[in-house]
């Protein structure tokens, strides 16, 4: 395509100003950077910007007064919603001419919402790249072009409707990597835990094949299989490319590498390939497939730390919300990787609740002790490091979200946050037990990490954040029982 075609085009992508839950944004979104690499090898000439989490509310509106984009697009999950609409409804008001486009699990998962309350003029519903180039081809003639156009929620005379799902894309590796050079490093924090310094982020695989009760994953639910992965080739390219830009850390972003054992020994292998003792990586893995040699192979290519999502130390709660593995799995899993001198993250979820024959179920107090009681043993004999202790929160997308409008636990619309207050809901709990028993937990979290060492502390307002937590229980809001903000309130 004639880039001359595109030579008026600006395209301005953001994410909501934060900081988010208090903390800072660690590295680029990259699925806004993978949206403009994709299209610019589609539509040359298209300028773009990007907006992360750093820049105010100020500079979206300095931004867009000056470059005068076609399109505004913004990125956001359930928790920056409220931001979001606030944004896009003043964006509205002085730019109405602007293509407004939301995108990300949030707007996946409530497009009708995002339209009617947050004021979006079109919703991007699951991966974005393709979708996000159609409504760019198609910008002159765009109220015809939208019922023809796959995966996208729209305002119409008539109301919010919503087009046929679209496909994925099969081969990931075709999509060109990130474009980073829209991002500064100086925006972001850096990863909380790290080794290496300057540090930054990569997706490697794209989708989970789990549905676990709490978690949002299957707002990018489609026919056929979601999970895919690029290939150890093309990782390792990106890699060395980051590598050369200076970095000596990379997270390597994947639900869970090793979803495929022997495709995670073969990333490890083309890792190690690279050759740079001084560049180390993390990630995230199941507790299963785990093996010796996929153990080694992680020391190997130089990771220094492996996260795992445990989340409980009750067997009963692990099958209750789904997670589909045994405590022996975690155990077994902790003491090879640890074993290979690797070290090891447990994410923990306090208080979970699924439902058995259609009665609310959840963890009890007794089962959340016996996960600090696990995570503790774990510590002391040396392989778990470093743990994170959070609370369960619906969040649009999930199971959890569903049941918990139906048991009446929370009244839609809802914007998740950490001032919600799950405690109501658990039998032979009071706030202030609850409370007690997450600063337990988040003290756990606060010795484990002094003693591991190797946070960031440039990402001050988060460790700030969880400090708090530790001396004073549940969210400060929460142990003032504060109603969360509304939709739509004004962010500072
Ligand atoms: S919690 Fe992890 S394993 Fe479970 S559905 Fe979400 S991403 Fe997949």
């Amino acid at each position: 395509m004639d880039g001359a075609a595109n030579a008026d085009v600006d395209v301005v992508l953001a994410d909501t100003h934060g900081p988010i839950l208090g903390k800072a944004q660690p590295a680029p979104n990259l699925g806004l950077l993978y949206l403009a690499s994709y299209a610019r090898e589609r539509l040359p000439g298209v300028r773009f910007h990007y907006l992360p989490q750093r820049r105010r509310r100020e500079d979206h509106f300095a931004l867009v007064d000056r470059v005068k984009p076609s399109v505004y697009g913004i990125s956001f999950t359930s928790y920056g919603a409220g931001i979001a609409y606030s944004l896009l409804r003043e964006l509205k008001a002085r730019r109405p001419e602007m293509l407004l486009v939301a995108g990300g699990a949030h707007a996946s998962a409530v497009p009708a919402e995002v339209i009617d309350r947050g004021g979006a003029d079109v919703c991007v519903i699951g991966e974005g790249e393709r979708t996000f180039v159609a409504l760019l081809q198609h910008r002159h003639e765009l109220e015809a072009a939208l019922p023809t156009i796959p995966g996208i929620a729209y305002r119409s005379a008539s109301g919010v409707r919503t087009t046929p799902p679209r496909a994925l894309i099969d081969e990931i590796d075709e999509i060109p990597l990130p474009a980073y050079d829209l991002a500064q490093r100086r925006d972001f924090v850096g990863i909380s835990h790290r080794r290496g310094r300057p540090n930054i982020e990569m997706i490697v695989t794209r989708g989970c094949p789990f549905r676990c009760v709490f978690c949002a994953n299957p707002v990018f639910r489609v026919d056929g299989p979601l999970y895919r992965a690029r290939s150890p080739e093309c990782i390792a390219r990106e890699a060395e490319l980051l590598y050369r830009q200076g970095y000596r850390e990379i997270y390597l972003h994947s639900d869970e590498l090793n979803v495929r054992h022997e495709w995670s020994i073969d990333v490890c292998k083309a890792l190690a390939a690279l050759g740079h003792p001084d560049l180390f990586f993390q990630a995230n893995l199941r507790v299963a497939p785990m093996s010796p040699r996929l153990a080694e192979w992680l020391r190997r290519a130089n990771f220094w730390l492996v996260r795992f999502g445990i989340e409980s130390g009750s067997q009963r709660v692990l099958r209750g919300i789904k997670k589909k593995m045994a405590m022996e799995q975690t155990e077994h899993a902790c003491r090879l990787v640890a074993g290979a001198g690797v070290r090891v993250f447990g994410y923990f979820m306090m208080f979970q609740f699924w439902e058995e024959d259609g009665r609310l179920a959840c963890e009890r107090p007794d089962e959340v002790e016996e996960s600090l009681r696990f995570a503790r043993r774990l510590w002391r004999e040396g392989v778990l490091h470093y743990s994170s202790w959070m609370f369960a929160i619906p969040v649009q997308g999930s199971e959890l979200y569903d049941l918990a409008l139906r048991h009446g636990m929370i009244q839609a619309p809802f914007v998740p946050n950490d001032a919600w207050d799950p405690s109501p809901y658990v039998p032979g709990v009071t706030r202030t037990e609850f409370s007690a028993l997450y600063r337990r937990a988040r003290r756990l979290q606060a010795m484990m990490a002094l003693r591991a060492g190797g946070f960031e502390l440039r990402n001050w307002r988060g460790l700030a954040s969880k400090a708090m937590t530790a001396l004073r229980g549940a969210n400060a809001n929460t142990a003032r029982n504060v109603t969360p903000p509304p939709i739509g309130s004004a962010a500072p």
